[in-house]
């Protein structure tokens, strides 16, 4: 299947998810990350406010707040671009829908500053390729950053494999409901 025949297949499976069922797998995932050594030595984090059906990381942000870490959510810069913003009380909403935080500090690429970026996806494989909406935000983010990386998906979201591109980064790990592909710290 071509990667936009693949986009729609996956969109519609969790879109089809109902919110008590969203709930519970997005409890469970917080409850794998929160094991993962990664996470627990992380002090700044990229992490997303979810939207259309992405597992849910508001439990994640409130623990993350909880424990003193620096939480930083995209950006939008462009339609290819986001960089990190630290959060505050202060949001809008950008061109998808999605909340950020205005004004903010930023953590540009190379600036060094995330130890930990925790990506959402349509799709990814065990080995950790992930498959995006299609415009390349992650991949441009995360090119060159040495951060650890975690994928957060339902397992119904993951493929048996995924092309490799050369612009795609792979993440360390992946966390379903089920299972942790790949090392998380
Ligand atoms: P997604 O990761 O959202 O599924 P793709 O991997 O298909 O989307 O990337 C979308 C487009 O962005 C592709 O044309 C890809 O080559 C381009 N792209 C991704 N990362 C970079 C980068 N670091 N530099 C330049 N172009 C990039
Ligand atoms: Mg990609």
């Amino acid at each position: 299947m071509d990667k936009e025949n693949l986009r729609k297949s996956l969109l519609k499976i969790r879109r089809a998810m109902s919110a008590a069922e969203a709930e519970a797998k997005s409890k469970a995932i917080f409850e794998n990350l929160k094991k993962q050594a990664a996470y627990q030595s992380a002090r700044a984090v990229l992490v997303y406010a979810d939207f259309d059906g992405e597992v849910q990381t508001g439990r994640i942000i409130a623990d993350l707040e909880q424990r003193g870490v620096n939480v930083y959510l995209p950006l939008i810069l462009s339609d290819t671009e986001f960089v990190p913003c630290r959060m505050t009380k202060n949001v809008q909403k950008n061109r998808y829908g999605i909340d950020e935080p205005v004004p903010c500090e930023t953590a540009p690429k190379a600036s060094g500053k995330i130890d930990l970026a925790i990506c959402p996806g349509v799709g990814f494989d065990r080995l950790g390729n992930r498959l995006g909406y299609g415009k390349g935000y992650y991949d441009r983010y995360l090119s060159g950053e040495t951060c650890y990386k975690i994928g957060l998906a339902y397992e119904a979201q993951i493929v048996a494999a995924l092309e490799d591109g050369p612009d795609d980064v792979a993440m360390n790990c992946v966390i379903t409901e089920k299972a942790v592909y790949g090392a998380c710290g």
